[in-house]
């Protein structure tokens, strides 16, 4: 099928951006990369009769260390995160995360604050950025807000985003020397969205969980912080018991949709079993 008719909108700043949005109303939607959007319209779930096209606003791609944390623009493609020698060197999670979503082509158009802003459970970065504790920078009429992305995802493609807002930069802190991280992610194939998958971030005082972030991709309407998960692993080793207690403990929060990627009653224990990898191979990348 072919969208319904749209106006295309080109502005060049993110002022220009955000008057078009105050302008145009609820019947304008920002455009970034496209892959989730234009499918939406195609299949007529979504019909805007305006496009604002975030690709030629200035400023709004890169990425860059600024003192202890790392900034990246909104329209930073998954490609530029994979390519990235500073996120490869300073943030690695957000680097694996990304080499899971999709394929090439998706990609190259894709952006990280698409991805972010579309509030799809079944997308991989809520779950990267819980994780990572990021910060969003929302930009609306009244100026700039940062909101954690703890309390960020409401719901099946619900955020704390208002409909005059632009997503503009993702920042978050780089994590301490010696930090473990893995993103395990369950997938039928190349080019789909998550069975299950786990985000961790973990840092060990000698034998013993320190601190711990885990999250949890397309186990529920969003993504989810597995907080008991985590407090029942801190002061504990990394090992057979304190793994399989995280795993029921984030097993336990899980309410997933049935689909063809199985039913709910598997794809909870798939999602138990992403979380068990992901703590196992955080840990031993805390090792060396
Ligand atoms: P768009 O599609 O352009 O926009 C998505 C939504 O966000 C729209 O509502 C738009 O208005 C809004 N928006 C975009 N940018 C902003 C902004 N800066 N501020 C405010 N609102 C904004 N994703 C995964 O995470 N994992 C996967 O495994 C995965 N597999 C995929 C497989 C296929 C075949 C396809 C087509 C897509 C897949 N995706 C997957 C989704 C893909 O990553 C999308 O690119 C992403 O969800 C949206 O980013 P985008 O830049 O394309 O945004």
């Amino acid at each position: 099928m072919t969208p319904a008719a749209f106006e295309y909108h080109a502005p060049r700043s993110v002022a220009d951006a955000i008057r078009l949005l105050g302008e145009l109303g609820p019947d304008a939607k920002l455009l970034a990369g496209g892959h989730s959007l234009l499918p939406m319209m195609k299949l007529r779930f979504a019909t805007p009769t305006h496009l604002i096209d975030l690709g030629k606003v200035p400023g709004l791609r890169g990425i860059r260390q600024v003192g202890d944390a790392i900034h990246i623009g909104a329209m930073t493609t998954e490609n530029d995160l994979l390519t990235s020698a500073l996120l490869a060197d300073k943030l690695p999670l957000l680097v694996e995360g990304a080499g899971w979503i999709a394929d090439p082509q998706v990609r190259y158009k894709g952006t990280i604050g698409g991805d972010i802003s579309h509030g799809d459970p079944g997308n991989d970065h809520p779950a990267l950025m819980l994780a990572l504790d990021a910060s969003f920078v929302l930009a609306g009429a009244q100026g700039e807000r940062v909101v954690k992305a703890d309390g960020y995802f409401l719901g099946m493609y619900s955020t704390l985003l208002e409909p005059d807002e632009i997503l503009s930069e993702i920042r978050i802190p780089i994590p301490p020397p010696g930090t473990g991280w893995s993103y395990q992610k369950l997938k039928r194939k190349t080019g789909d969205f998550a069975t299950a998958a786990t985000a961790v971030q973990l840092q060990m005082d000698g034998a013993k969980v320190a601190s711990v972030r885990i999250a949890l991709t397309n186990a529920a309407s969003t993504a989810l912080r597995a907080n008991d998960a985590e407090q029942s692993l801190i002061g504990q080793s990394i090992d057979n018991a304190s793994l399989a207690e995280a795993a029921r403990l984030a097993m336990a929060i899980c309410d997933p949709t049935a689909d063809q990627r199985g039913d709910a009653e598997y794809k909870v224990a798939m999602c138990g079993e992403m979380t068990r990898r992901a703590l196992q191979a955080a840990w031993a990348r805390t090792q060396h």
